[in-house]
């Protein structure tokens, strides 16, 4: 065996995994990198001097040290090494929601799968097809996203021109193109606000001093209904393939 210098080191510690089974459409590589293997040993030493190293070396790892590491010790079932990475994972859900997506739906952290699906929905789709490679996931990904758009979609009914009294509104027409730049380009998605700092309406009734547009106010209700609308997507693991 490669690892059998790890695995022959130690009483316990490192198994060799159970048959990984694989798929054609998942690569699972049954070979890690060395310096993965020797992150993940030192977890496997009982050196309680070396705890709070190892806590701030992984909470301090780059993404593609970390998830490496991550998914070998969920393969070597590395205990101390798994509780680590679940932090961590935690903290990585919007920096690299995709990553975080595959690894916790993966080994069935459905908390973290759920909150990192909804990080996803603004992403390049290339990104999205290449990243969910766990079979299944990105057919469940799919089902999950076609409710982010059909909200996307509802969002946009409500975009009709200002109901206003006054007419030439200058917030309502830039409001209404940012939205639809944004679905149309697909960088809609749970984060996007319909209000992005505009500038204050300039639209004044002819005769009056007051500001009587109620753009501001409509942006507000818009917002609200979207909001409402959201609760209606289900979670990610309860979308069924
Ligand atoms: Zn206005
Ligand atoms: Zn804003």
């Amino acid at each position: 065996m490669i690892h059998s210098k790890y695995l022959a080191a130690t009483s316990g510690g490192l198994q060799i995994p159970p048959a990984i089974s694989t798929t054609p459409s998942e690569v699972v590589s049954l070979t890690e990198p060395s310096e993965i293997l020797d992150l993940l040993f030192r977890f496997v030493h009982p050196r309680s001097e070396a705890d709070n190293f190892r806590q701030s070396s992984v909470m301090n790892m780059a993404s593609d040290t970390f998830f490496p590491l991550a998914e070998a010790a969920e393969k070597y079932q590395v205990f101390g090494a798994i509780n680590t990475c679940f932090t961590r994972l935690d903290q990585l859900i919007k920096q690299h929601p995709i990553e975080v997506l595959n690894h916790s739906h993966r080994h069935g952290y459905l908390d973290i799968a759920d909150q990192a699906a909804i990080e996803t929905i603004a992403l390049p789709l290339d990104k999205i097809t290449k990243g969910l490679t766990h079979p299944g996931l990105l057919q469940q990904w799919l089902l999950h996203y076609i409710h982010w758009r059909n909200l996307a979609a509802f969002g946009s009914t409500l975009l009709d021109d200002c109901p206003s009294p006054t007419n030439g509104c200058t917030v309502w027409p830039k409001i209404k193109t940012n939205y639809f730049t944004a679905v149309m380009g697909n960088l809609w998605g749970n984060d996007f606000v319909l209000d992005c700092h505009q500038q204050p309406c300039t639209a004044r009734e002819p005769y009056g001093h007051r500001d009587v547009c109620r753009c501001s106010n409509n942006i507000q209700e818009a917002q609200k209904k979207i909001t409402l609308e959201k609760l209606n997507i289900p979670n990610f693991r309860s979308i069924n393939i």
